[in-house]
């Protein structure tokens, strides 16, 4: 059955800096998916401050805001079937130091706010956030 879904990625600052960018798509592509688009930005921070709406209440709200805003970044349209769940998958966990063997925040974190990489984590927030950085 095909069930392609499109999500989207974000290769965060502390990857960017240390120029692991090219090794991180290609682990994308390894694993199946296609980047059907991409580019390479910095984004203020109030856009960072919209993006992250949902997390405003927390505590690290801010300190997300301030490193999401602090360098390049690469924000990717990735598709690949059931995508979501799936990019959620090679991602790994939220802190790299639970993340499993294999995973890109394993390979690539180096703490629970610098963890490399964003990604969607519903298909109803991956089109909200698709819209959020490629809607043009
Ligand atoms: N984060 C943090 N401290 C925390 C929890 C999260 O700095 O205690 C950061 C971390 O960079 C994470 C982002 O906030 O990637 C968004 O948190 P979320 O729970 O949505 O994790 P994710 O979906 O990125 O795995
Ligand atoms: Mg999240």
């Amino acid at each position: 059955m095909n069930n392609l879904e499109q999500t989207l990625s974000i290769i965060k600052p502390d990857a960017v800096e240390r120029n692991l960018d090219n090794e991180i798509k290609e682990m994308f592509k390894s694993n199946g998916f296609s980047i059907l688009k991409e580019k390479k930005i910095k984004i203020t921070k109030t856009e960072a401050e919209q993006f992250y709406k949902v997390h405003e209440t927390k505590p690290f709200y801010n300190d997300l805001c301030a490193y999401l805003s602090s360098g390049a970044i690469v924000v990717m349209i990735l598709e690949k079937e059931n995508g979501v769940l799936a990019n959620r998958e090679l991602m790994g966990a939220t802190n790299p130091k639970d993340a499993e063997e294999g995973t890109i925040r394993k390979k690539y974190g180096i703490s629970i706010d610098k963890n490399s990489v964003h990604g969607s984590d519903s298909i109803d927030n991956a089109k909200i956030e698709i819209d959020f950085f490629f809607k043009d």
